[in-house]
């Protein structure tokens, strides 16, 4: 949706006249994000971002992520319906230096050198909000567990969690999604 880059001078640009996009985030946009769905699920997110100039700084992103998409049960490996809602604030920042001077330097961006991709900033949000081991609530259809051992039931914070290391390496980008 957002795919071309956006580099300093339309950046810039953008947030002076405080500009809205407003699209949709799909599986070719969301490649990490859909490798980590359940089979044949589809990520389909409403994207709003809104451009605003500030003191210290490029722009401010207001990025807005709405929707639902379908994890993987890590106690029943069935499809888990997780609501996204995302309001992200980040500062754009010409380098690293920079973000010395932000109030929270957390929440800032560096612009890349072949300018800002949005689509990919919107993906990081999501995932660094993901659950690392999803699983249904006392309430859903979950039909317990899979092929899972014995010390893999329902505490939170179980050792062993295959499909979190999966995610962060996911995360990480060190691997590729097809
Ligand atoms: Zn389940």
């Amino acid at each position: 949706m957002f795919a071309d880059r956006i580099d300093r001078a339309r950046l810039e640009e953008l947030a002076m006249r405080q500009a809205t996009w407003t699209g949709q985030l799909g599986r070719s946009e969301l490649p990490r994000l859909a490798s980590l769905l359940a089979e044949g699920a589809a990520p389909a997110l409403e994207a709003t971002v809104r451009f605003a100039p500030v003191e210290s700084g490029l722009a401010q992103i207001n990025l807005s992520l709405r929707g639902h998409v379908q994890l993987v049960c890590q106690r029943c490996l069935g499809p888990l319906d997780w609501a996204v809602a995302l309001d992200v604030s980040l500062t754009v920042v010409a380098d690293e230096s920079d973000t010395g001077r932000l109030e929270d330097p957390f929440e800032s961006v560096v612009l890349p050198a072949d300018g800002l991709h949005l689509d990919q900033l919107a993906e990081d949000e999501v995932l660094a909000a993901v659950p690392l081991a999803p699983r249904h609530g006392p309430d859903a259809a979950c039909s317990g567990p899979a092929q899972l051992g014995a010390d893999e039931r329902d505490e939170p914070g179980g050792a062993s969690r295959p499909f979190a290391d999966l995610a962060a390496m996911l995360k990480t980008g060190q691997r590729r999604s097809d």
